[in-house]
C-alpha cells in the first residue's frame, strides 16, 4: 500500500495568510503545509481520506488519476470544504463514493446542498453515493477491510481508519482504551500533533508522542501541524527515532 500525504496543515494551513511569524516565511518546502488529507492506493484501488479546500491543488500535484472513494473523518471545513471539485472525476468516473458517519452526511446536505438536489439538479454540480460508515462496523474498502476508529474531538465524534496495518487519527483529543485495541501491532500510525502548547481539541506534541508510546507501531508521522510547532527540520531532531513530522507530498509505502 502507498500512502501520500497530501496535506499536512492545520486548518489554515502554512503559510497562514498575512503571517509574520517565521515558520510562514520559511524556504524549506517541508514547512509549506496544506490542509490534511492523503491518497491511498493498492494494486488498482485509490481512495483519499478527507478533502479539504486544498483538493484541487492536492490531486494536481500528486498526480492522482482516479478516485474509488473519499472517506470522512468529521465535518468540519478543513476536511471537507474541497467537495465542490471532485467534479473531474464525475465526469470521468460517474458518482463519487463518500464514506462517512450519518451526522457527516447531515452537514453536507446542509452546507452543499446543491450537490444532493434531486429536483432540477444542475447538471454540472458534483455527484456522491453516500456510504454511512458506524462505529464498530468494519466495511469493504476495494478488496480491503477498513476498520472505524472512534475518537473524540473535543466533543465532537471523529473517525479515524485502520486499513490493515496502517491507520490514519486526526483531530484527535481523547481515544477509548476500547478503540486503542484496534489499534494493536501497526506498522504506520499517522496521528494529529498541533503544537508544544496545549489545546481544547487536538493532541499536543507531547500528548501524540504519549499516544503513540501506547500504541507502538514501528512508525508513526505526525500531521495537523500549525506554523507554531516551529521549523521541520528543528521539530524533527528532537523526536524519538520511528516518529517523523510528515511533510506534503512526502509518498511511504507500507
Ligand atoms: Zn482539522
Amino acid at each position: 500500500m502507498k500512502v501520500y500525504f497530501l496535506g499536512t496543515g492545520t486548518s489554515q494551513g502554512i503559510p497562514v495568510i498575512g503571517s509574520d511569524h517565521p515558520v510562514c516565511h520559511s524556504n524549506d518546502f517541508k514547512d509549506k503545509r496544506l490542509r490534511v488529507s492523503v491518497w491511498i492506493s493498492w494494486e488498482n484501488y485509490s481512495f483519499v481520506i478527507d478533502c479539504g479546500p486544498d483538493f484541487r491543488q492536492q490531486m494536481l500535484t500528486s498526480g492522482c488519476q482516479k478516485v474509488d472513494g473519499i472517506l470522512f473523518t468529521h465535518e468540519h471545513s478543513d476536511h471537507t470544504a474541497g467537495i465542490d471539485d471532485i467534479r473531474p472525476f464525475n465526469f470521468k468516473q460517474g458518482n463519487m463514493p463518500i464514506y462517512l458517519h450519518e451526522r457527516v452526511l447531515e452537514s453536507l446536505q446542509q452546507r452543499f446542498a446543491y450537490v444532493f438536489e434531486t429536483v432540477n439538479k444542475y447538471p454540472g454540480a458534483p455527484s456522491v453515493e453516500p456510504i454511512l460508515v458506524e462505529n464498530n462496523k468494519n466495511f469493504k474498502l476495494g478488496d480491503k477491510t477498513a476498520i472505524p476508529i472512534n475518537v473524540m474531538h473535543g466533543d465532537l465524534q471523529v473517525f479515524g481508519y485502520r486499513i490493515d496495518d496502517f491507520a490514519y487519527l486526526t483531530d484527535v483529543k481523547t481515544v477509548e482504551d476500547v478503540e486503542i485495541e484496534k489499534l494493536q501491532n501497526l506498522d504506520v500510525l499517522v496521528v494529529n500533533a498541533l503544537r508544544e502548547e496545549e489545546h481544547h481539541s487536538h493532541f499536543s506534541l507531547q500528548e501524540a508522542l504519549d499516544f503513540i508510546n501506547l500504541i507502538k507501531p514501528k512508525k508513526a508521522y505526525l500531521i495537523h501541524i500549525s506554523h507554531t510547532m516551529g521549523f521541520h527540520e528543528e521539530v524533527q531532531q528532537r523526536l524519538p527515532e520511528n516518529v517523523f513530522l510528515a511533510y506534503d507530498n512526502l509518498e511511504i509505502t507500507i
